[in-house]
């Protein structure tokens, strides 16, 4: 059966306040009403979280968080826990984004991070990718490393149908001139499949669902979904604007 395509909005630190919050997510909620095949999510950062949550929403809408913390227990200050992000009906969380990973947390971290949220049932979106591409291929090594470390500590239960998001990090915030190509965007996702099938088998490689992030717009959309292989999207500065509409729109044309 075909997965449905999915889009993650990746807010990031904003916007600035709630009133902008909630025009950014209305412009997301109605356009995902108007593309019911394609799933939506929306990752806010956690002040506007639970208020965002009681809004009406369709049932293709979901809500995720941008991080958790990486361990279980009450004194741990300005940290936000799986089970808070659960309880408010958060169904998913985004761990090892690059701009996480900057500020220290490496793959022993994400692991964790990962078996944590599996394990209060939130479904986590891992971000993988590397600094800048080597004509030797270093960066293929660099995501093999990136893809062991993560996952193999995790019982294979929690691999079958995880979503990976591959976001080459010298391509995240710039216009859509500078993302990767589709093509180069196909070849890698099939490096991650390969790897995949390598360490844990093929069942779970087959349920892997691989999405993109780096510089996407409503100009590049609809090629990446259609050359790039990818079960979907994952939007970061273009997802706070009205492209966004158009990102979804480009989307559905290439089912
Ligand atoms: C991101 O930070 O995950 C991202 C994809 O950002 P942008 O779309 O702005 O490149």
């Amino acid at each position: 059966m075909k997965k449905r395509n999915l889009v993650i909005a990746n807010w990031k630190m904003n916007p600035g306040s709630l009133e902008e919050a909630k025009k950014i997510f209305n412009t997301a909620r109605d356009s995902a009403k108007k593309f019911k095949n394609i799933e939506v999510g929306i990752c806010p950062p956690f002040v506007y979280l639970a208020l965002l949550l009681k809004l009406q929403h369709p049932k293709n809408l979901f809500f995720g968080a941008q991080n958790l913390a990486s361990e279980i227990g009450r004194a741990f200050t300005g940290e936000v826990s799986a089970e808070m992000i659960k309880n408010i009906g958060a169904e998913f969380v985004v761990i090892g984004h690059s701009e996480r990973r900057a500020m220290g947390e490496d793959n022993e971290i994400i692991s964790q991070k990962l078996k944590i949220a599996f394990d209060s049932e939130l479904k986590p979106i891992l971000c993988i990718g590397e600094l800048e591409r080597s004509k030797e291929g270093e960066h293929l090594a660099f995501l093999k490393k990136q893809i062991k470390e993560c996952l193999s500590d995790l019982p294979k239960k929690y691999l079958i149908g995880i979503t990976i998001a591959y976001e080459p990090i010298w391509s995240i915030g710039k216009s859509y001139k500078e993302a990767m190509t589709p093509t180069d965007i196909h070849e890698t996702v099939l490096f991650i499949k390969k790897i995949i099938t390598d360490l844990f088998g093929r069942e779970i490689a087959d349920s892997v669902r691989i999405i993109y992030g780096g510089s996407v717009e409503a100009e590049n959309a609809a090629e990446i979904m259609e050359y790039g292989a990818v079960d979907g999207l994952l939007v970061g500065h273009a997802s706070l604007t009205d492209q966004f509409p158009n990102i979804l729109k480009n989307m559905d044309l290439k089912r």
